[in-house]
């Protein structure tokens, strides 16, 4: 595997694919099947004991989906990945491989809408605590620790507050206790590499810049190999007890034999819960995402631009009261996007019109951006938070999580900044 270091390489060589053994196709085929012919009975017997690795059923493998795992695996610098349906299966299924019922993991307040219902409710049904950690300060992540806390969670970019997570500060303290720091890097893909900062996962909705274009809906998660999962075997009892499905092999002891690298989670990730969950990424959606990926390194470098350009307009606008943006902050905060962000500072731009009636209008009044509860597309977007995806919180809640009535979200495409300033500038004056 050719070793490149640019994203904009990677994003189209990284991984083995070269081109289709089977016809020497360029372009990734979709390999649209559910099963594979097994060359004999040895060779089956091999594969579902795990003795060699190879395609069995696309509930667990896929070749298209694997040229997708193998380039963001690259892209994020780690060893191993797997795709999953969505970037909420990519999340639910990270925390299923590391916590059971009694267990409890220490999570960021700066988080997706999804996650904090997953968080909050469905793991807790399932036994699984989730505490929660303001990460300005990442000391409050060893406060919530106990002998019971399997894993750390953040977003390196979360919106509506734009707050970079200080990724080395609160992954130094899990290695400290043996407990792996998880990042949701969706939406900094190409500008920010948490596995460098010491993160040991990272994981992606690929719904969102990766594919980019609005079609499909997927998940990844990037093992990094670089924990040592071993060093206190207690901590982390689903990779090092025995598993009673697979013959009582213990993780942590079986994969660095099977596959010289140390991607213990990764490995029960895939043959353990993407085989009972069932929720592997579709082959087509696999083949669509590719698509996008092969230009995400130049599409960042639009979005970046234009959202520092629509900033620079909206900071001169007597109608916005604040812009919200990750170098927009003081202080630590702002050092932590500096530290952490590289060669832009993200499509994600907040700036609050004052009031719940002023952010509504002006979402009624644009003509180019989109009014969709998404980000990430090549397409400028918008929503109004207040109204919509936090409309279920209390006026206080809302406050806590950073949305003011007035808080509009921007997410910037890649149009030519002028039109995008453009509808911004009409609708404001509307
Ligand atoms: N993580 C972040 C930061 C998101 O913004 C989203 C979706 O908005 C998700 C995860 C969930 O991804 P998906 O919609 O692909 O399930």
């Amino acid at each position: 595997m050719a070793d490149y270091k640019h994203p904009e390489t990677i994003a189209l060589h990284g991984g083995t694919y070269r081109s289709d053994p089977a016809t020497t196709a360029v372009a990734v085929p979709i390999y649209q099947t559910t099963s594979y012919q097994f060359k004999d009975a040895k060779t089956a017997a091999n594969l579902f004991g795990l003795k060699e690795f190879g395609n069995i059923y696309t509930r667990i493998m896929n070749p298209t989906c694997n040229v997708l795992e193998e380039r963001v695996a690259a892209l994020e610098g780690g060893v191993a990945a797997c795709a999953v349906g969505s970037g909420q299966a990519a999340t639910a299924m990270c925390i299923q491989n590391l916590a059971q019922a009694g267990d409890n993991i220490v999570a960021s307040t700066d988080l997706y809408g999804g996650t904090v219902n997953l968080f909050k409710n469905t793991l807790r049904q399932q036994g699984i605590e989730v505490r929660f950690a303001d990460p300005a300060d990442p000391k409050n992540f060893e406060k919530l620790t106990d002998e019971k806390t399997r894993a750390y969670y953040g977003e390196t970019l979360p919106n509506p507050y734009l707050r970079v997570f200080p990724i080395k500060e609160v992954s130094d303290i899990g290695r400290k206790h043996g407990i792996p720091l998880v990042m949701d890097n969706t939406a900094a893909p190409v500008i920010c590499k948490p596995l460098e900062h010491g993160a040991a996962i990272v994981l992606h909705s690929l719904t969102k810049f990766i594919g980019g274009h609005g079609t499909s809906i997927g998940g990844i998660v990037v093992d990094g190999g670089n924990f040592d999962w071993i060093k206190n075997r207690k901590r982390q009892p689903l990779l090092n007890e025995p598993d009673q499905s697979y013959g009582g092999a213990i993780w942590t002891d079986a994969v660095p034999v099977l596959t010289g690298a140390n991607i213990p989670f990764i490995i029960r990730f895939r043959v353990v819960l993407l085989r009972d969950t069932g929720a592997p990424l579709a082959p087509f959606n696999a083949w669509q995402i590719i698509q996008g990926l092969e230009t995400v390194g130049l599409r960042m470098k639009q979005h970046c631009s234009n959202a520092e350009k629509v900033i620079t307009f909206l900071e001169t606008q007597k109608k916005v009261k604040n812009v919200i943006y990750p170098t927009n902050h003081q202080g630590e905060i702002k050092e932590r996007a500096k530290k952490y962000l590289s060669g832009g500072n993200g499509a994600l731009v907040g700036a609050d019109l004052g009031t719940a009636e002023a952010g509504a209008k002006f979402i009624d009044n644009l003509k180019m951006l989109y009014h969709v509860a998404n980000i990430g597309d090549a397409r400028s977007l918008a929503i109004h938070p207040a109204s919509t995806t936090h409309s279920q919180l209390s006026p206080e809640e809302q406050l806590a999580a950073g949305v003011t009535p007035g808080y509009v979200r921007l997410s910037i495409g890649i149009e030519h900044p002028d039109d995008i300033i453009a509808d911004i500038k009409q609708a404001l004056a509307a």
